[in-house]
């Protein structure tokens, strides 16, 4: 082409056309309940990461600056897109613009992934817990994805707690799935898979097993139900990610029964990171 053919490009235009740095494409939506939904954008071909990790993502603000929040990637650290899942606030300054989001939009995705619930800031043990509740079941749907996980412990036992049933939607039908897709067995193994046990409790909405997981615990009731008897630092290691309540309240729990905290750079018998912060 010949560049003296082309026109000058006016600040407006130049602002409208320039790419937004960082943008990665949605390319799935789906909707769970009023408060909660999943998505799946394309994945920077740079970006590596553990599973468990969490990367700022965001929209352009109304004031032409990127509007961030953390949040944790759900899928594995192998797969091709990268998955998110999402509370909706409804005033919330992200959320209520970001749950109306349709494949083809773009987002923001700062690739510096970081974070706690990874396997490096766990010593070996026998068996993993991961105690969730809400959107704090993110980090654990790539962890669970993820064959490392099998292949460090016995077992893995993952609790899921929601104030209604329709909340643990998301983290059910994923565990559905990897006991079912062929690919997902193929991938883990399906005697790796068989070390899984799932244990989704609600507090509000009745359900086959309720209460909070803190009392579950505390009452012995999570112990018998499982055929358990009872948590150890010679044996178990946990993640933990929900309210910062609900984190102090297992932290206080896990110490008790002797479990250190660990981290990337001290590994030790338990990790915890916040859902969210407030
Ligand atoms: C390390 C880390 C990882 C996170 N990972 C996720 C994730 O995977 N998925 C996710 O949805 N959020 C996650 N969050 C929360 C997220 O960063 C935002 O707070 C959330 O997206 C809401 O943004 P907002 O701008 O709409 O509202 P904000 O102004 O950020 O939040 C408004 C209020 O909404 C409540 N709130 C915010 N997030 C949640 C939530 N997840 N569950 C219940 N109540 C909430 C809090 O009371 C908060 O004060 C994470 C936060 C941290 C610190």
């Amino acid at each position: 082409m010949d560049m003296t053919e082309q026109k000058p490009v006016t600040q407006a235009t130049a602002a409208k056309v320039s790419p937004m740095p960082d943008a990665e494409t949605v390319t799935q939506v789906q909707h769970y309940t009023d408060r909660l939904f999943s998505f799946r954008v394309t994945r920077p071909q740079s970006l590596r990461f553990r599973s468990g990790e969490f990367v700022m993502i965001g929209l352009m603000g109304d004031n032409g600056r990127p509007l961030l929040r953390a949040y944790s990637i759900a899928s594995p650290s192998w797969d091709d897109e990268l998955e998110f899942y999402s509370i909706k606030v409804q005033d919330g300054p992200l959320t209520s613009r970001l749950q109306h989001i349709q494949p083809g939009d773009q987002i923001i995705l700062k690739p510096k992934p970081v974070g706690t619930l990874v396997h490096d800031a766990l010593l070996p043990g026998k068996r993993l817990w991961f105690f969730a509740t809400g959107t704090g079941f993110a980090p654990f749907a790539s962890l669970l994805r993820d064959p490392e996980t099998y292949e460090r412990f016995e077992e893995v036992i993952v609790t899921h707690t929601c104030r209604d049933v329709a909340e643990l939607t998301y983290g059910r039908d994923l565990i559905d799935d990897l006991l079912k897709d062929e690919m997902m067995i193929e991938l883990i193994g399906a005697e790796n898979l068989a070390k899984l046990r799932y244990y989704p409790t609600t507090t509000r909405e009745e359900s086959p097993k309720m209460g909070r997981i803190t009392t579950l615990l505390k009452d012995g009731t999570l112990f018998r139900d499982l055929g358990i008897d009872g948590i150890g630092p010679e044996t178990d290691r946990a993640m933990v990610c929900g309210s910062m309540g609900l984190n102090l309240d297992l932290k206080e729990i896990l110490e008790g029964y002797g479990l250190e905290e660990g981290a990337n750079s001290d590994p030790k018998h338990y990790v915890v990171e916040k859902a969210f912060v407030g």
